[in-house]
């Protein structure tokens, strides 16, 4: 298991892919009118723009590869600094290095995303931009995050990967920063496997975009390019293998959401209050993806001796997205004098060591959610869930409040 889309993988995708397969075409550009081009690719685009509320989308093969596109695009290189969220997965950081900036990391809140008073702080003479990350399927605090871009001058680039499908105060996110990025690996909402996306508003960043992800091809390589080539780029395209089974998957999302939002709402419901935990703080509890429910206690011992007997861990002791755990990147910040290991960031350590991540349609280990319910969970299931939690909080020694 992993995410949800993965979960409900069906006839839609084989349908798409057979389409495919059957007209024995597999790259992504064709000519428009010929029946036997489908196009999967374009059409996977378009929808993904109308979805997101912006004019231009531009698929890519990973979510890395689209991380990396929109640094370029937005001009990001040698010695620019790009703030982000000190708790995220590697490619955040990862994007930045290989585009040549350098990550400046800054605290998280109990919200699990960027603190935008500590983004402040982070602020120097070489800073660019700012990289909020969507953590766990939620919004960051997008106006605090603005506000402070706005004062500063910072572009503003979202990385949505985690939250596919979610939206700040009625706004899709992807759709508010200059450009937006979203991946289709396993793990996320929906998945072709593998694959990412870029989003823009903007032409000359989409052109951009599009050019480095194409050897500086012109958007969807029409039009005289020679001559008027944008960009020195790379080779970051979707197939139409992948665009087929992205674009069923797609067309999934809104009822994936509308589902695990019942699904979390009743798996909450039952697991009720218990004095001395609390659910992590959401930017916007209607726009949610509800892939995820954290929980944050208000000791780590006492999260630790839940994680215990879950047979799960805190959110600090999960490998792939906190920083201090990451020995690859933590040489990277040691070779370079920047702060780096368990301590270089308090406030993050702190929620983290307080905080599990239970499962509700993403079940992954890597991210410290292997406890927990998925998307097809039945009532029953996610009651029974919810007691065995409240359970392990009892045997914890805590005090549980009657649901
Ligand atoms: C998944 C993810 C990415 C991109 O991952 P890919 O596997 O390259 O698609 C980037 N940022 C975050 C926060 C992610 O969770």
């Amino acid at each position: 298991m992993a995410g949800p889309g993965s979960q409900w993988i069906g006839k839609e995708e084989v349908q798409e892919l057979l389409e495919v397969m059957s007209s024995g075409y597999l790259f992504r550009y064709g000519n428009l009118d010929d029946p036997g081009f489908k196009h999967k690719v374009y059409s996977f685009e378009q929808e993904f723009a109308a979805k997101c509320g912006v004019r231009y989308a531009l698929a890519t093969s990973s979510g890395t590869a689209a991380l990396v596109c929109a640094l370029k695009a937005m001009g990001i290189g040698e010695g620019d600094e790009v703030i982000v969220p000190a708790y995220t997965f590697i490619a955040t950081y990862s994007a930045v290095i290989f585009a040549g900036g350098i990550p400046v990391l800054a605290e998280i809140d109990e919200s699990l995303s960027l603190d935008p008073p500590d983004i402040e702080r982070r602020i120097g003479a070489r800073t660019k931009a700012i990289m909020p990350v969507h953590m766990l399927g939620n919004p960051c605090d997008l106006d605090g995050i603005m506000a402070v871009a706005d004062k500063h001058g910072l572009r503003v680039i979202e990385d949505v990967c985690q939250a596919n499908g979610a939206s700040y105060k009625g706004r899709q996110l992807g759709s508010r920063g200059e450009v937006g990025t979203f991946s289709l690996n396993i793990f996320k909402t929906v998945t072709a496997g593998d694959g990412g996306v870029v989003v823009t508003d903007d032409e000359n960043l989409y052109t951009l975009a599009f050019g480095f992800h194409d050897q500086g091809h012109s958007p969807l390589r029409a039009g005289v390019e020679v001559g008027r080539r944008s960009i020195l780029g790379m080779n970051f395209r979707m197939n139409e293998l992948t665009g087929a089974v992205a674009l069923a998957q797609l067309r999934k999302l809104d009822r994936i959401i509308a589902v695990l939002r019942g699904k979390k709402r009743l798996f909450k419901e039952s697991i009720g209050a218990i004095t001395g935990m609390k659910f992590r703080t959401l930017n916007d509890p209607e726009g949610e993806c509800a892939t995820l429910c954290t929980v944050i206690f208000d000791n780590p011992e006492k999260a630790d001796r839940v994680s215990r007997r879950l047979g799960t861990t805190t959110v600090d002791h999960s490998g792939w997205h906190v920083y201090s755990n990451m020995e690859h990147f933590n040489r990277y910040l040691r070779e370079r004098n920047l702060p780096h290991g368990k301590g270089a960031y308090p406030r993050t350590d702190s929620i983290l060591s307080r905080a599990i991540n239970l499962s509700v349609g993403v079940v992954d280990a890597g991210l410290g959610a292997a406890f927990g319910i998925n998307i097809d969970s039945s009532p029953e299931e996610i009651r029974q869930t919810a007691a065995r939690f409240r359970g392990a909080c009892r045997d914890s020694g805590m005090d549980l409040d009657c649901v």
